[in-house]
């Protein structure tokens, strides 16, 4: 299970894409952002889990 970074929390959702950078990622990279801290952060995409 894919955890924020921060706080270690597993309650985090999944976010749109915001930049040309993450554009660029989206085959790799899902930007999350955790609903506990609010902290930012990517999962792979192999991390993140189906749903
Ligand atoms: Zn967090």
């Amino acid at each position: 299970m894919s955890r924020c970074p921060h706080c270690k929390s597993i309650d985090y959702r999944q976010v749109g894409m915001q930049n040309a950078i993450e554009r660029a990622f989206r085959w790799l990279l899902q930007p999350c952002r955790c609903d506990l801290c609010g902290h930012p952060f990517y999962l792979f995409r192999w991390q993140v889990p189906a749903v």
